[in-house]
């Protein structure tokens, strides 16, 4: 196979780059992640689900393979006391990921995320930070990852640590920062959302964007600002939910029926639908964002949009919809078939 174009170069060269996150969501739907603490440790129980779940994500358009080690680190570990598990289970990760983008010729990302234990302003948090950062960053180069994305963070001071750790002691490697918008439109460190993905760019970051917390509707008001003072390649990866100007994040949103909040377990009555997707694929497409993917609730139908909008043919294309040839709906409905659909489609009373 031929070696495989790095990140830098892609982005450079103008290219797309489709980037499937949203594991620990999809893994907790298929039973294999408790949702609440949402730890990885799925990679050390069931490591066949994982690599499937990679292969998946290829064959619908993903050019990333990222190392499911999001929350598996030194303080989320400790919560289910496995800390002792923590080294084996990121270089098992990365190694997964290796493997399966060896074998498909595609990019592998080691991940960082917020630490949820970060607290602005206060530098005995920082350090336990950058101590995290630090041996995730340095299993990954063990791992041979060809790029970190650091995601999911609220605080722009906690972002700055994951880049400035990436870059000492990431051995060269890229670095995609994202940040989670929420409502307001900055960052719990009350940076303006905008203003932090410049300074990031600025303090060397190779992407920057956004990541979880908003859907495509309201993510891409921010992205458009974002283009506006932002040098080089951006990234966006919403959450496939239908959020809106009322409840702007997905942990925002209310089940239209009974009003009840509806994050983080009962969201399937919000989520986007292929329509909503590739509509988001085509905006992100025509402000020139480089870097997509999609976040929490991401599923390959979602994914295999994406991929189809920015004119890719991924293995997952050869299965695209073809309606013409339901028996119902397609071309040539004749006879009783026709029947069969109005009753179905409550064209009959
Ligand atoms: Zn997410």
């Amino acid at each position: 196979m031929p070696p495989v174009k790095g990140l830098r170069e892609r982005l450079r060269d103008g290219e797309s780059v489709i980037c499937a996150e949203g594991y620990m969501w999809e893994l907790e739907r298929r039973g294999f992640v408790r949702a609440g603490v949402f730890t990885p440790e799925v990679v050390l129980d069931y490591p066949q689900r994982v690599i499937s779940l990679h292969e998946e994500y290829v064959h619908a358009g993903s050019d990333v393979v990222e190392a499911y080690t999001y929350y598996g680190h030194r303080e989320k570990l400790r919560l289910i006391g496995r800390e002792c598990d923590l080294e084996t289970l990121n270089l098992n990760s990365l190694k997964m990921a290796r493997d399966v983008a060896d074998k498909y010729g595609k990019l592998m990302a080691g991940n960082l995320s917020n630490t949820t234990t970060f607290q602005p302003d206060d530098p005995a948090s920082a350090e336990v930070a950058r101590q995290a950062f630090k041996e995730q960053v340095e299993w990954a180069v063990k791992g041979g990852a060809d790029y970190m994305i650091a995601e999911t963070f609220n605080d722009f001071q906690e972002a700055v640590i994951a880049l400035e750790v990436i870059k000492k002691y990431g051995n060269g490697m890229a670095a995609v920062i994202t940040l989670v918008p929420y409502s307001p439109d900055r960052t719990t460190d009350d940076v303006p959302l905008v203003d932090a993905l410049r300074r990031l760019e600025e303090l060397g970051a190779d992407c920057v964007g956004l990541n979880c917390g908003r859907g495509p509707r309201t993510m891409m008001p921010l992205l458009r600002e974002a283009r506006k003072v932002c040098k080089g390649p951006l990234a966006a990866l919403p959450v496939p939910f239908r959020t809106n100007e009322k409840e702007k994040t997905f942990q925002a949103l209310t089940d239209p029926i009974s009003g009840e909040k509806l994050y983080p377990l009962d969201l399937a009555c919000v989520q986007c639908n292929r329509s909503d997707i590739r509509k988001f694929a085509q905006e992100a497409r025509d402000l020139g964002i480089q870097y997509m993917g999609l976040c929490c609730g991401s599923s390959s139908h979602s994914l295999r949009e994406i991929a189809e909008v920015l004119g890719r043919k991924p293995a997952a294309s050869a299965y695209s919809p073809d309606i013409s040839k339901s028996f119902v709906m397609g071309n040539s409905v004749e006879g009783h078939a026709l029947k069969v659909r109005d009753f179905m489609m409550g064209y009959k009373k």
